[in-house]
């Protein structure tokens, strides 16, 4: 199953995202590392698994902030 399965739950989540300020990337591949932000993976309502990761600018302007 794709993230292209007749939904749009991927980009609806980085919507949701991009309007509280953070920029992140939704995919339907877990990651290959473990990263201190790699978060559990998200199943939505049409059963398609996606794992949320952000990009690395978004962890950069959050240490510039002193967001731990
Ligand atoms: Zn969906």
């Amino acid at each position: 199953m794709t993230a292209d399965a007749g939904h749009s739950c991927a980009q609806d989540l980085r919507g949701l995202a991009m309007r509280d300020g953070v920029d992140i990337v939704i995919s339907t591949q877990p990651p290959l590392v473990r990263g201190p932000y790699t978060t559990d993976s998200f199943v939505c309502p049409h059963g398609v698994e996606y794992w949320i990761e952000l990009i690395g600018e978004q962890i950069v302007q959050w240490m510039k902030d002193g967001v731990p």
